[in-house]
C-alpha cells in the first residue's frame, strides 16, 4: 500500500526490489505532487484499489470516501477510519487506524500545511481532531519539511527545551540521510507551535505580530500561519 504517490517510478522500483505487489493506494487530497503517480500505478496493477476523497478532479479514484467512513484494505487486514481535514485544501481527508495517522499535508513535524483553500477556522478544527487522538499515535506526514519548520518554531518559542533537543535529533538524522518522520503526536504537542496556541510564548508571538490582544486560539493560529507563509 502506498500513500499519495506523486510519482509512480520510485514506488515501482521499491516494489520490484522487494518483490512485492501493490494492493492499494490512499490519496489524501488533489494536489499533483500527491496524485501524479495514480495513472501509471493503475495501469501497472489493474486490480489496484485507489481510495481518496470525493473529488471528481482526481482521476483514477476507485473508492471515494467521506468523513467517518471505513476504508478496508483486505489484503493487509487493515481498516482505516476517514477523518475530514479541510484547511490545506477543502477535499483533504486523513486515514486513521489505532496507532497511526496518515495526515497528508495537514500536519507536518513542527509545522502545518499552508491554507490554499480552507480557512483558519477549518484548519484549527482539523488540528483539534488530530490532538484528540491518543498521544502515542504515530503521524505520517507527506513531506520532510521538519528542519525548515523548526527554524520558524524556534522564532516563536526560542526557549522551548523540547524543541531545542528535537532540533539536535533531527539535524543528526538528516545529516545521516535519515527521515525525521514519522513523528508521534506526543512529540508534536511539545514542539509544534500550531498545536501550542495557548502557550504564553506562542500567543505572545502572535500578539506582537498583530499588535493586538488575541483571545481566540483561531486568531493566534491565523497570525502564526500567515507569519510562516512570509518566513
Ligand atoms: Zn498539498
Amino acid at each position: 500500500m502506498v500513500v499519495d504517490p506523486g510519482d509512480a517510478a520510485p514506488v515501482i522500483e521499491f516494489l520490484n526490489e522487494h518483490q512485492l505487489t501493490l494492493s492499494a493506494v490512499l490519496i489524501t487530497h488533489h494536489h499533483p505532487d500527491h496524485t501524479g503517480g495514480i495513472k501509471t500505478l493503475s495501469d501497472t496493477f489493474p486490480d489496484l484499489s485507489v481510495f481518496g476523497p470525493h473529488n471528481p478532479k482526481i482521476r483514477g479514484i476507485t473508492d471515494s470516501l467521506q468523513h467517518q467512513e471505513r476504508c478496508f484494505i483486505n489484503d493487509l487486514s487493515l481498516q482505516f477510519t476517514v477523518m475530514a481535514a479541510p484547511g490545506h485544501t477543502l477535499d483533504h481527508i486523513m486515514y486513521y487506524t489505532e496507532g497511526l495517522l496518515f495526515c497528508g499535508d495537514t500536519l507536518f513535524s513542527a509545522g502545518c500545511g499552508r491554507l490554499f483553500e480552507g480557512t483558519p477556522e477549518q484548519m484549527t478544527a482539523t488540528l483539534n481532531s488530530i490532538t484528540a487522538l491518543p498521544a502515542d499515535t504515530m503521524i505520517y506526514c507527506t513531506h520532510e519539511y521538519t528542519l525548515a519548520n523548526i527554524e520558524f518554531a524556534l522564532a516563536v518559542e526560542p526557549q522551548n527545551p523540547s524543541l531545542l533537543e528535537y532540533k539536535d535529533w533531527v539535524t543528526h538524522q538528516r545529516n545521516n540521510d535519515k527521515p525525521s518522520l514519522p513523528t508521534s503526536l506526543q512529540t508534536q504537542l511539545h514542539i509544534n507551535p500550531f498545536l501550542r496556541l495557548h502557550q504564553s510564548d506562542v500567543k505572545g508571538y502572535a500578539e506582537t505580530l498583530t499588535k493586538s490582544t488575541l483571545t481566540q486560539s483561531v486568531e493566534v493560529f491565523a497570525a502564526l500561519r500567515s507569519a510562516k507563509d512570509r518566513f
